[in-house]
């Protein structure tokens, strides 16, 4: 799968998604990372790329026509996405949906943010990493990348297996333990100890609807 990404600061790039998982799907070729700089798409002397808001106000706006461009001259035909604290909230349901494509292209905004024409009229979606304001969009790429990667086949390999997770089934997962079975006087659950499968298997299912009935009762609402 191909992330394309378009950022004035293109050495944060590929950064923490050098490591692990990522990493090695970096290395395989099962993923790849194309960073665009926006200033590669100005004309003018100083490489502006931003510019003050109309009608006033603090700080800068990224200008729509090096965006525009950049974008129209895009490898892919995936979706265009703009990483925005206004957009819709990142989920693994949406990941699991972005996954479903062979490429992406990923605008960080920074400074005041993005001229609106760019969410009204270039990109396909708006997406925001959560309720917080960071000073530009390449962390929330990252994160997109990180969370849509390791579900394409073959990115996670024998490690772990995305359907037994954290949000499928609207569920949290359940607890994990490892050695050793006591550990400073607290001992592992003795049924993860029984060798009884079917029984584990119950004991996980319950665990885990339990702990999303006490911390997110929200995600069993909203399935
Ligand atoms: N003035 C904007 C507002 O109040 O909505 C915030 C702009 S923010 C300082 C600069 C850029 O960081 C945004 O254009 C966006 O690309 C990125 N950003 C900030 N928070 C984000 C979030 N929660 N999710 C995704 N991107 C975010």
């Amino acid at each position: 799968m191909r992330f394309e990404v378009l950022t004035i600061f293109p050495d944060m790039f590929p950064g923490p998604l050098a490591h692990g998982v990522t990493g090695r799907a970096l290395q395989n070729g099962r993923i790849t990372v194309m960073v665009h700089d926006l200033r590669t798409y100005t004309h003018d002397r100083h490489r502006q790329v931003d510019d003050v808001p109309y009608g006033g106000g603090a700080g800068m706006v990224l200008k729509p026509e090096p965006i525009f461009e950049a974008v129209h001259g895009r490898h892919g035909t995936g979706p265009v996405i703009l990483l925005s604290p206004q957009g819709e909230v990142f989920t693994q349901v949406v990941a699991h949906d972005l996954a479903a494509h062979d490429d992406l292209y990923l605008i960080c905004g920074r400074y005041e943010g993005v001229d609106e024409r760019v969410a009204e009229f270039l990109v396909d979606r708006e997406l925001s990493i959560g309720d917080f304001i960071l000073t530009g969009g390449e962390l929330a790429a990252m994160v997109v990348i990180d969370a849509v990667s390791r579900l394409r086949t073959g990115v996670l390999g024998a490690e772990a297996s995305p359907v037994d997770e954290s949000f499928v089934d609207g569920l949290l997962e359940y607890p994990h333990y490892t050695r050793p079975p006591v550990f400073e006087g607290h001992a592992v659950p003795e049924i993860l100890l029984s060798g009884h499968h079917a029984e584990i298997e119950k004991w996980r299912r319950a665990q885990a609807k339990a702990r999303t009935q006490q911390r997110r009762p929200d995600l069993s609402r909203d399935q």
